[in-house]
């Protein structure tokens, strides 16, 4: 697997790399994102690891230019910056994740562990499980095991979305997009009112759903306890 390292402080540079190669991952570092774009036409990683403050061409900026041609490969966003505005502002951009600066090196493996895993599994599958829980697309039903989870559209959409990408932060408005089709923060109470029918309807599957204040909803791997 091979990892595109964006990151302007050589020491982390360092320190990341090396951590990564050891576990195996090929590593590709780089100082800026301008000679990002030219590295990955060569050699299209696996996942990328992106910072945001950079000399050039910034993160988000990058962030933007990939996505206009690749929306599947997993992007983890290392920085600095953690304000609520700009952990919201890159995943709605298209990163998978987001680590706030400084982290652990265990945390950061983890999460690229995640990412990865869930970026190779077939997303265009018909059948689709995980914690427990199938989804059958075709058939429209949801089976706890042997027990059938009746939900409405809206709700097997969203279970849909977040079954498939374990780990992954949704926002509310990245929800309000990708399941009611449209964009507008004055409805993202909408989201919240299926989130809480869909948690209570999966019963004790519904621990996975883990909710984030004023961001959004993931689908963890393992069960949270209730918020
Ligand atoms: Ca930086």
């Amino acid at each position: 697997m091979m990892i595109l390292m964006i990151e302007d402080e050589a020491a982390l540079r360092e320190v990341i790399g090396y951590n990564l190669m050891r576990e195996g991952y090929q590593v590709t570092a780089l100082d800026n994102a301008n000679d990002a774009l030219i590295a990955i036409e060569d050699c299209p990683p696996d996942l990328i690891l992106l910072d945001l403050m950079l000399p050039g061409l910034q993160g988000i900026q990058f962030l933007d230019i990939f996505r206009q041609k690749n929306q599947t490969t997993p992007i983890i966003i290392i920085s600095a910056r953690n304000s609520e505005d700009d952990i919201i502002r890159a995943l709605e951009r298209g990163a998978d994740d987001y680590l706030p600066k400084p982290f652990t090196i265990k945390l950061l493996e983890t999460k690229i562990k995640v990412a990865l895993r869930r970026s190779t599994d077939r997303i265009d599958s018909n059948l689709i499980s995980g914690a427990g829980i199938s989804i059958d697309l075709d058939a429209h039903r949801v089976l706890d095991g042997d027990r059938e989870i009746q939900l409405t559209q809206k709700e097997f959409d969203l279970l849909a979305l977040f079954v498939r990408k374990p780990g992954k932060v949704f926002t509310r408005n990245q929800l309000l997009n990708m399941v009611w089709g449209y964009e507008n923060e004055y409805n993202s109470r909408t989201v919240d009112v299926h989130m809480a029918m869909l948690r209570k309807k999966l019963g004790d599957r519904g621990r996975h759903i883990r909710t984030l204040p004023k961001i959004g909803y993931l689908w963890e791997p393992k069960p949270v306890d209730p918020q």
